[in-house]
């Protein structure tokens, strides 16, 4: 992807690449992760100065003399800095040390107080402001945050997806969610979206799989935690790679055009959807069927003064519709979570019709 990297908002709209460490350490490290990534074309680093650490006594930023670093490096080499801003102090100093682009980081994307604060500060300012997906699943939340801060006049908007907190143990750090950053896509198509995957993957080895998968759903830009000596990393060590990494990376990584003019490709594609649309019909065909069958069933209950839920029936068909889609190589989770909409909507039927409403309202 090296040739289609771009500065952000360039007119003749390629790849954004911001690269660079977690944090800002010392100012011979930054300068060190700056040379090596502008070395590889990259237009904008990234090096956090204020840190939102889990745990107290832990590493928490080196704070303004960062910023006198990063005020010095951009005399010498010719980058853009983002950096991550948590407090309405903390976009004052950044303004006041010439930083080119912002971003609200996922800790505060959630406290729309915060946000809010922030958006006031940016009044009258006008540099690309990044807004990472809150730490919980909640695409309104992130919505929000974009609102807010567009209320107060910036007009560069770009999202960044670096996954979500979950319970469940997954190999990620930050489940990826896909879906949640294409929602926010079609609700604001022209904000560009930049993956995040060091802190979705949390481990070096993930970075390549989920780049690539992010820039086979068309996103706009990656964000890369780089740094020289990634084992010594005084935050995010696990995650980071050397510059050397970075290198072969951009060498792997495909870009994959997002239409294609070939007259061949557009009859193929139209005749599959043409497909997919009579697969669709059906498909809803057989749900309404299903659910003609879950209303009678909901009438004799009632008649029979019978409960609606019926753990162990719903613990057999949860269990037997997994393995019937195993057994024709669908991920057994996606057909239970399948059911388990139905279930929703099947009680809710029922329970429309046990207290007597018609079926209709
Ligand atoms: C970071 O980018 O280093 C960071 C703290 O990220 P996040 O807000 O995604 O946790
Ligand atoms: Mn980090």
């Amino acid at each position: 992807m090296k040739e289609k990297i771009e500065s952000l908002w360039a007119k003749n709209k390629g790849h954004v690449l911001i690269a660079g460490p977690c944090s800002a350490e010392t100012e011979e490290q930054l300068m060190a992760s700056v040379k090596a990534i502008a070395a590889e074309g990259i237009k904008v680093a990234r090096a956090g100065v204020w840190k939102p650490r889990t745990r107290p006594n832990t590493f928490e930023g080196i704070g303004v003399p960062a910023l006198e670093w990063i005020q010095n490096i951009k005399k010498e080499i010719d980058i853009q800095f983002a950096i991550e801003v948590a407090t309405a102090q903390h976009v004052e100093l950044a303004l006041k040390h010439d930083i080119d682009v912002l971003w609200i980081g996922a800790r505060t994307t959630v406290n729309p107080f915060t946000v809010q604060e922030i958006a006031d500060a940016l009044k009258g300012v006008d540099i690309p402001i990044l807004i990472k997906n809150p730490i919980n699943p909640d695409l309104a939340l992130w919505i929000g945050a974009f609102e807010r801060i567009a209320n107060s006049g910036i007009t560069k908007l770009g999202a960044i997806h670096r996954g979500f907190s979950s319970h469940r143990k997954t190999k990620y750090r930050n489940e990826p969610l896909w879906h949640i950053p294409i929602d926010l896509k079609r609700t604001f198509p022209d904000i560009p979206m930049i993956g995040d995957p060091s802190h979705i993957g949390g481990t070096r080895d993930l970075i390549e799989s989920i780049s690539q998968k992010a820039l086979d759903l068309n996103y706009d830009g990656l964000m890369i935690e780089v740094h020289p000596d990634p084992d010594k990393a005084w935050s995010d060590a696990k995650q980071q790679i050397t510059p050397a990494r970075l290198k072969e990376l951009l060498e792997v990584l495909q870009i994959r055009s997002a239409t294609s003019d070939n007259v061949l490709f557009i009859s193929k594609l139209e005749q599959l959807r043409n497909k997919i649309d009579e697969s669709d019909h059906e498909l809803i065909d057989v749900i309404r069927n299903r659910m003609d069958i879950v209303e009678e069933i909901g009438l004799y209950k009632k008649e029979n003064n019978v409960a609606i839920l019926q753990l162990d029936r719903w613990n057999e068909i949860i269990k037997s519709r997994g393995m019937w889609g195993k057994e024709v190589n669908l991920n057994s989770e996606f057909i239970e979570d399948i059911y388990k909409l139905i279930h929703a909507e099947s009680i809710k039927k029922q329970t429309t019709i046990s207290n007597g409403h018609k079926l209709s309202e």
